[in-house]
């Protein structure tokens, strides 16, 4: 078998496409395949699927697969038709191997496309030797064409939560379907225009805003507002993961000025602090025992309010849970610590949102869980040049989107 007849059968090249010519050159690393179309063809016209022969042609190439660990690349001149048919005109036709407007195969777009799951975007781009923009634009396309297929009609309770991008100068602001489990939406920004154009895009999806029965947020006024404003029907619970974190913050701020007055005692011990007790190890709770000893008491006293925060959420009922608050609520007032007494007061502010997670029971094991998404999203975006990227990425690890039908090669 002649080695042009064994790469046409290897790429799947079919009639009236066929390799003409193959060179490889060990000192440029690469493999350039020739593909040419049989004379007299005829091509399907893009609009209107008519059949037309070639009107004129343009030189194409395409990087390919790598040939074993050389770089590999098609070449082709792609055919404008000129269409019978009034109205179409001249069109260029489509390739069975590339996505119009695309320099890379199909092939080539569906490996980009699983490495990208589980590899950085720019050590990618080194290792096949294009730019990372051009894998970007691969990642975005594919992202894009999958979520225009998707279904939110089933969407009932939803889940919001903002990420900072690029240490801290931007946010983007993620919905979640908490029953499905999945990314459903995200956007540039943390204020209520968010939650506008997270319905826009519900609507576009076949969702409907008013079916949305709960919403777990953070404590923003800017999502309690547009929550309230945009969907009509949602209850609004504090998501737990958040009440706690905004809780480990104020201690941490509370320990870390505490630290300064004794250093000795109180120096990397931020990690002890998140540990609940029967966590800690003996040595980690000697040393919380010098700090007691030793006058630390707005930091162990900032602790030991976090913990009997943490037990409202062991409450079986909503009675049992008001009753807890309550009484964390009171001696939280009662502090000496303005932070605590600041605390207890956004605790009270968001009070019915805090205890309606009781009645809902949103899963917000999901909402810490794909915090560790978001931030695998991040690190395989790493370098990314715009916040869109860095969405594409979050899509693509948790948004539960169906690929594979995109790879295929159009019939
Ligand atoms: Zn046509």
């Amino acid at each position: 078998m002649q080695p042009e007849a064994l790469f046409g059968m290897a790429l799947g090249i079919t009639a009236p496409w066929e390799v003409t010519d193959v060179s490889f050159s060990k000192e440029s690393n690469r493999l350039d395949i020739t593909i040419d179309f049989q004379r007299g063809a005829t091509f399907t016209c893009p609009v209107c699927g008519a059949s037309a022969p070639a009107h004129d042609t343009t030189e194409k190439t395409w990087r390919h697969l790598n040939f074993f660990q050389y770089e590999a690349y098609l070449h082709a001149r792609v055919p404008r038709v000129n269409c019978p048919n009034e109205g179409c005109g001249v069109k260029q036709i489509q390739v069975p191997w590339a996505r119009a407007g695309s320099g890379f195969t199909l092939l080539f777009e569906a490996l980009v496309m699983t490495m990208a799951r589980d590899m950085p975007v720019n050590v990618m781009a080194r290792l096949f030797s294009v730019t990372d923009t051009r894998l970007w634009r691969v990642i975005n396309a594919y992202v894009e064409t999958a979520r225009a297929n998707e279904d939110y009609s089933d969407v009932k309770r939803i889940g919001v939560d903002e990420t900072s991008t690029r240490k801290g100068h931007n946010y983007v602001t993620f919905f979640f379907d908490l029953d499905a489990k999945k990314l459903l939406f995200g956007t540039e920004g943390k204020d209520n225009k968010t939650v506008t154009e997270f319905v826009t895009d519900l609507l576009k999806h076949g969702g409907d805003p008013e079916q949305i029965t709960d919403a777990a947020i953070d404590m923003s006024k800017a999502f309690i507002k547009g929550i309230n404003e945009q969907l009509p029907n949602a209850v609004t619970t504090f998501d737990r993961f958040h009440l706690i974190k905004l809780m480990n913050e104020v201690m941490g701020t509370i320990r870390s000025e505490e630290a300064r007055k004794f250093p000795e005692f109180l120096r990397k011990t931020r990690y002890l602090f998140l540990k609940n007790p029967e966590k800690l190890s003996p040595e980690e709770q000697a040393r919380l025992d010098t700090m007691v000893a030793n006058q630390c008491h707005k930091s162990v006293e900032a602790y030991t309010h976090k913990l009997n925060l943490q037990n409202v959420y062991f409450a079986e009922s909503r009675q049992e849970a008001e009753t807890l608050l309550s009484q964390w609520h009171k001696k939280a007032s009662k502090s000496s610590i303005d932070l605590i007494q600041k605390m207890a007061r956004t605790v009270k502010d968001h009070w019915g949102g805090i205890l309606s997670y009781f009645d809902s029971l949103l899963t917000t094991g999901f909402l810490e869980g794909i915090n560790s998404l978001i931030q695998a999203a991040k690190a395989r975006a790493r370098g990314y040049r715009n916040p869109r990227n860095m969405i594409s990425m979050a899509y693509l690890i948790a948004g539960k989107l169906k690929f594979n039908k995109l790879y295929a090669q159009p019939t």
